[in-house]
């Protein structure tokens, strides 16, 4: 006898995927439950950097559109900030990263490109080791453990309910449906089961007979103690990614992935010594008048990569009444179009408002079995040793 109450959609996973679409399934009235096995938001989905521009996607637009809606339709501040600059140290890099402006004018999003003076002022952190930026007019920036707080709230304001410290360990099926979720604190019968479990995604799939390919890999960011506020506190560049906060603390990211092994448990996440130097020293590259600024706080996480580095939003063939999601390292600013795509899959069967044919499982049908491999994402001994 289970002491945990069933529910139409049982999500696992408490991270910003799962508690987006249990947020909106939960709105628009549909008995839901998340059930997280640690703490909401304890792994990557509480430790990003919280950028918000993925002109990338197909659910980008839906991405701009609902972000600056936000703190509304929650009822919760998520501290958005809209639009951010790239600056660039070198010709070549303002090349690069013209890609991005090009991408998002086609899709009607303007941009200003910026020379080092307007760069100087837009950013006054910066200095002359800049040559130019870019100032993009979409995107931007919020802050990880509001929003993901303002989801959790939301959806539970909307009926929807939150378990933690509960594991999922396996799925009872009948007819080819998932009929209930196993956990260590009993059986909870569903409808219908949304699997959004970051990098251990695949791993729980798998048990459904369909492996959807994640590989994990941690990554650090580091917050130096608050600076005068920039007029936007979203500057990328030297190959971070980062926010200022609004109490002025730079938070910031980037750098080599370390692939991981995944463990049931889930995988170690400390900050390095190595790649904490490494991110200070390019910070202060990109921003010279922060570069006096002590470091106060690192962290990792652990992300998850799909072999393409596109997410993966789609039912399971194996049983139809299963949907996955996967996002791929971009999950927090696509969060609420992703939310509203899992919920389209799982009440309406397809996504409504854009085209995700691209984030189907049937693109891997011919992954090779040792594709991590073949990437070069393989677990190395230096990797484990730090991860000690
Ligand atoms: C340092 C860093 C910087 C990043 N920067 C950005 C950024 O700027 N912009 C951006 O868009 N993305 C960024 N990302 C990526 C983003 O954080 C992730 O894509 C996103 O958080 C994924 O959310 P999720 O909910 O899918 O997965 P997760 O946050 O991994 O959540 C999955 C949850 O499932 C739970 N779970 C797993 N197994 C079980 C089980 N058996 N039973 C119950 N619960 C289980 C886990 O405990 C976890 O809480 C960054 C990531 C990191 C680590």
């Amino acid at each position: 006898m289970s002491e945990i109450k069933g529910a139409s959609v049982v999500i696992v996973g408490g991270g910003v995927t799962g508690l987006s679409a249990g947020w909106w399934l939960a709105q628009g009235g549909v008995d839901v439950l998340v059930l997280e096995k640690g703490l909401i938001g304890w792994e990557a989905s509480g430790r990003n950097g919280g950028g918000c521009s993925h002109h990338h996607s197909p659910l980008f637009a839906e991405e701009q559109r609902l972000w600056p809606l936000m703190d509304e339709l929650l009822g919760y501040p998520t501290e958005f900030r809209p639009e951010r600059i790239r600056l660039a140290s070198s010709e070549h890099q303002m090349a690069l990263y013209g890609r991005a402006l090009r991408n998002a004018a086609r899709q009607g999003f303007d941009s200003e490109v910026l020379d080092l003076k307007q760069a100087k002022e837009m950013v006054p952190l910066a200095g002359d080791t800049v040559v130019g930026g870019y100032h993009y007019k979409f995107g931007g920036h919020a802050n990880p453990h509001r929003t993901l707080q303002g989801y959790a709230w939301a959806m539970q304001d909307h009926g929807g309910r939150v378990l933690q410290h509960t594991t999922v360990t396996g799925f009872r099926t009948e007819g080819g449906r998932v009929t209930a979720v196993e956990t260590d604190r009993g059986e909870v019968g569903c409808d219908s089961l949304v699997l959004a479990a970051g990098p251990q995604t695949g791993r729980l799939s798998a048990m459904l007979g369909q492996e959807v390919p994640v590989q994990s890999a941690r990554c650090e960011m580091i917050v130096t103690e608050p600076l005068p506020l920039m007029p936007l506190g979203g500057v990328d560049g030297c190959g971070l990614y980062g926010r200022q906060t609004l109490r002025g603390n730079l938070a910031y990211g980037g750098g080599p992935h370390e692939w991981l092994a995944l463990t049931e448990e889930g995988t170690p996440a400390k900050p390095t010594t190595p790649l904490m130097l490494h991110i200070g020293k390019r910070l202060a590259q990109l921003l010279p008048k922060a570069a006096h600024a002590r470091i106060i706080r690192s962290w990792a996480g652990v992300i998850e990569n799909t072999p393409d580095g596109r997410p993966v939003i789609d039912r399971l063939a194996s049983q139809a009444n299963v949907v996955v999601a996967t996002l791929s390292s971009v999950g927090f600013g696509l969060s609420p179009a992703s939310g509203r795509a899992i919920r389209d899959l799982v009440v309406d069967g397809a996504c409504g408002f854009a085209d995700i044919s691209t984030f189907s499982l049937a693109r891997f049908a011919e992954l090779e079995p040792n594709w991590r491999e073949l990437q070069g994402w393989q677990v190395t001994a230096a990797t484990e040793a730090l991860a000690a």
